[in-house]
């Protein structure tokens, strides 16, 4: 679908997943690979589906106590930010309040996590919200009024299009060489500034 042929977005009804998205959650899934269990040449490229017990060629305990660890509050804190995201956030933040809607179970780690990427940014203009389940999401956006929404997770993005919200299907290794019709696919955050923050163009 190309940009032409749809409005430009309002950025006041719009919301983003944050691991995959925001954060690069599966970086410290790779170091943790590395470090605790000596795969030194699995990387991100290696994930290429959302379930990583289909795709990595490992035991299921080994992949569940990754997944585990790179959740936890310690290794949260550890996540990088995928490159771009923190200035185009903080630049959003400028002109509407910014929702993560995630399926983690809980928020206030990862909400920390957003803080200390923003630092620019007023604690009172983020709001993240925990759903617990992938499922769960639209409910939630739904209520918030949410018409956009940023997702690496190409089901959730399916789920969203067919219930009548706009997903950006943000490309990572795990949804890059499916299909995903009706879905948006933005490459990076700078692709993604130019949907979101195109009012620079029109008042300058
Ligand atoms: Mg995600």
């Amino acid at each position: 679908m190309s940009r032409s042929r749809l409005s430009p977005i309002d950025p006041g009804r719009l919301a983003f997943d944050i691991d995959g998205v925001v954060a690069d959650t599966m970086l410290v899934f790779v170091r943790l690979a590395h470090e605790k269990y000596g795969l030194s040449r699995l990387s991100k490229q290696d994930m290429l589906c959302y379930n990583l017990h289909d795709c990595l060629g490992l035991e299921k305990e080994v992949v569940d106590d990754l997944i585990a660890l790179t959740l936890d509050d310690k290794h949260t804190r550890e996540i990088p930010p995928v490159p771009g995201a923190p200035e185009v956030l903080a630049e959003l933040a400028e002109a509407v309040p910014l929702r993560f809607i995630t399926a983690r179970t809980g928020a206030d780690a990862i909400a920390e996590w957003i803080f200390s990427i923003l630092p620019t940014v007023s604690r009172s203009k983020i709001t993240v919200i925990a759903s617990g389940a992938p499922e769960l999401k639209l409910g939630i956006l739904n209520e918030l009024g949410i018409r956009y929404f940023v997702e690496d997770r190409l089901e959730t993005c399916r789920d969203l299009k067919a219930a009548g919200i706009e997903p950006f299907l943000f490309e990572q290794p795990w949804n890059r060489d499916q299909p995903a019709p009706g879905c948006i696919r933005i490459s990076d955050w700078m692709e993604l500034k130019e949907w979101l923050l195109p009012l620079d163009a029109k008042l300058g």
